[in-house]
């Protein structure tokens, strides 16, 4: 035994996966003292999970299939490197029994359980069955081998509108189909068997009693070789998009104690019905009512694994590798207390207005808070990262641990608004929306809660305020561009020949578009701004301090700013015509409008345009009037507020091209004035 247990030691452990989750590994093994490799597709040969690896072997082309689905490819990668063992992470290859099975033949440990339990519970009718066998709940429905239509129909029948059917097959939230009335079932069952053909290659149905606006509540679970399963409490994940998490907490909730034993005991029961080794996942749902069902076993560790890591003090992945180098479980049920609350929120690179529409680009800026208590990042990212295409949109896990659930949450809102994530959209204001509901206050959680509270409103409401704050905030990074680009420091930039008229500067925020008027004012040491705000009165910026913030490609600042005497941090990067800005948790992106829209349209010597689209409301001179400097030469209304066209200097009235009541064009020529000399 001595003997066997030293030759399945772990010394090197190559990651067969990418991003977070590799660099979340290697976290453990560095502190572990084992070596760790890293294999990566063309696409990730920059990216910071690479680089932190003591070694790497490139895979192969960005597609997965080509890539971080190549078994052969990763079991070479082992050989190369010597690797003793190989972590699956999640997703990709984590529960493919085959791949299991493949690395244990290759001579090396597989992180992870025996392929036979990864397969028995891939099949969702397999799994069913032994969990009801073993005396679990299962959800009410029918999952026999006789897949004639009319045999479906009739189970469908007998069970109860509505239903839900399932490719037995299925996983990640696909190929399910919800069914409210017998005249819909026949259509229902045949698309439902083409779908899960085409996607999974396999039509088997299964069919359930649909649980209305269940929760969805899953339970950590551990085996190792000796035959014992402990749990790990449970996390509740009900809150979903497309059917896939994206805040889960530990605990639940919902739970009281004696719920929390059953649901407990039920999930170390189906983990012994399958002799279940390393970490696993038993999920349920729960009804209205406080009745539980088992839903599926996830044989591998989950992304939302840090919830029940901070509640328990343990490292899953520490405790992973000793199962798999055959040592026995250190710990009982019993010896872990649930340490208050935390809460996990997934930041993916997405656009919630547009139904959560995964998006790639650069990341321009990403930043955590340093003074996190309670708090943990976990990301496969840093500034300057492409988010492409090829993979999973998340950004980051951000996970708070409080005394409490409330302090958990607060927390998590605080972590969320001090990080900066600029460069592309992301779902960070949707998630810190969640985490100010007043039902998620009150944790009255849903799989469908999304859609109840925010399915109306998942495009925020603009806030003009708020982007009036990061316009004047780029107009002052475009100032203090400027002014790094003139030989002599100290000279104002754009205000040399029109110091008497406010600056100008137009942005387009998606649909809408903001004109900002400012100016620099002269008689200070301090560098301060007056900035005209939308109901025409005048805000004082102050400049307090500013840093260079790295923006790769781009001009970026970090400002310390006052706005009538309110202090505040913000971070800008310009990129090309783009603006990007953070300001009190929030991020914008939008961009300038070019000054001229074309060369044509430039002003002539002595000319003055329109400084925004609008009316002519008086005409104070007529052609050939002498005028001095700062006469009001015309007033033009717009959005309610008038403006006064005044003369920079003293000369004469050579063309008047406008009249009182004519609407005009943003710089449209109203006037020229030809100077004394
Ligand atoms: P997958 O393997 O595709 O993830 P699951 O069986 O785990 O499928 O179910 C995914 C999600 O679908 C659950 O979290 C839950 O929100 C919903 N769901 C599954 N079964 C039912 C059911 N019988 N009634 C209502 N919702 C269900």
């Amino acid at each position: 035994m001595e003997r066997e247990m030293a030759n399945r030691m772990i010394q090197k452990l190559l990651v067969a996966n990418r991003g977070e989750i590799a660099r979340r590994i290697f976290r453990t093994c560095r502190r572990l003292g084992i070596e760790t490799v890293a294999v990566f597709s063309d696409a990730d040969a920059q990216m910071p999970f690479v680089q932190e690896a003591d070694e790497a072997f490139r895979l192969g082309p960005a597609p997965s299939a080509e890539s971080y689905l190549r078994v052969d490819r990763i079991l070479k990668a082992a050989a190369v490197t010597g690797a003793d063992a190989i972590h699956p992470g999640y997703g990709f290859l984590a529960e493919n029994a085959a791949f299991a099975e493949a690395v244990a033949g290759a001579g090396l440990i597989f992180v992870g359980p025996r392929p036979d339990a990864i397969s028995a519970m891939g099949s969702k009718k397999e799994a069913k069955a032994r969990v009801a066998s073993a005396g679990v709940p299962v959800v009410p429905g029918y999952d026999g081998s006789d897949q004639d239509p009319a045999v479906l129909e009739a189970e469908a029948k007998r069970i109860g509108f509505p239903v839900l059917l399932k490719a037995s097959a299925g996983g990640g939230g696909k190929g399910m189909k919800r069914v409210d009335k017998a005249e819909a079932l026949s259509e229902a069952i045949a698309s439902a068997k083409r779908e899960a053909l085409g996607a999974f290659g396999d039509d088997v149905l299964l069919i359930e009693k649909y649980i209305e606006k269940p929760r969805h509540i899953e339970v950590q679970i551990f085996g190792d070789e000796t035959g014992k399963v402990v749990h790990l409490f449970e996390r509740e994940c009900s809150i979903q998009r497309r059917h896939q998490k994206i805040i889960e907490e530990a605990p639940s909730p919902a739970l009281n104690d004696a719920q929390r034993q059953a649901l407990g005991a039920a999930a170390v029961k189906v983990g012994e019905a399958i002799s279940y080794t390393g970490a696993g996942t038993v999920e349920f749902i729960f009804d209205q009512n406080g009745e539980f069902y088992f839903l599926e076993v996830n044989t591998r560790l989950q992304v939302e694994h840090p919830v029940t890591e901070a509640i328990t003090g343990l490292d899953l992945v520490e405790e992973q590798l000793r199962v798999a180098e055959g040592k026995a479980l250190r710990f009982d049920t019993a010896d872990l207390g649930i340490d208050g609350a935390a809460i996990e929120a997934r930041l993916y690179a997405e656009d919630p207005a547009q139904g959560f529409l995964p998006q790639s680009g650069p990341l321009v800026e990403f930043a955590v808070p340093a003074d996190g208590v309670g708090l943990r990042f976990d990301s496969g990212v840093e500034t300057g990262v492409d988010v492409g295409i090829h993979y999973d949109p998340m950004l980051a896990k951000v996970v708070a641990h409080g005394r409490d659930r409330s302090e958990a949450i607060l927390r998590l809102r605080r972590a969320l608004r001090s990080m900066t994530v600029l460069g592309l959209p992301t779902n960070k204001a949707f998630l810190l929306r969640i985490l100010d509901d007043e039902a998620f206050r009150e944790g009255a959680l849903h799989t469908h809660f999304i859609d109840e509270r925010f399915g109306d409103s998942l495009a925020e409401a603009p806030r003009p305020e708020r982007r009036w704050r990061a316009a004047w905030i780029a107009a002052l990074l475009s100032h203090q561009e400027r002014a790094e680009q003139l030989p002599i420091s100290g000279i104002g930039t754009g205000f040399r020949n029109n110091a008497h008229t406010l600056q100008r500067a137009r942005y387009v925020f998606g649909e809408a578009e903001l004109e900002l008027r400012y100016q620099r004012r002269w008689r200070s040491e301090a560098l301060l701004f007056d900035v005209r705000r939308g109901d025409g009165s005048l805000a004082l910026v102050r400049l307090v301090s500013e840093a260079p913030l790295e923006a790769p490609g781009g001009f970026g600042r970090c400002f310390v700013l006052e706005l009538d005497d309110h202090r505040f941090e913000a971070k800008a990067v310009r990129v090309g015509e783009q603006f990007f800005v953070a300001v009190d948790g929030e991020e914008f992106s939008f961009a300038e409008m070019p000054r001229f829209v074309d060369p044509q349209s430039a002003l002539p010597p002595g000319g003055y345009a329109a400084p925004m689209p609008g009316k002519v409301v008086k005409v104070s001179v007529k052609a050939g009037e002498q005028v001095d400097a700062g006469q009001t030469l015309i007033i033009m209304e717009a959005m309610k507020m008038e403006h006064a066209v005044t003369a920079h200097e003293a000369g004469t009235v050579t063309e008047l091209r406008v009249a009182e009541g004519d609407q005009v064009e943003a710089d449209a020529l109203l006037v020229v004035i030809a100077g004394k000399d």
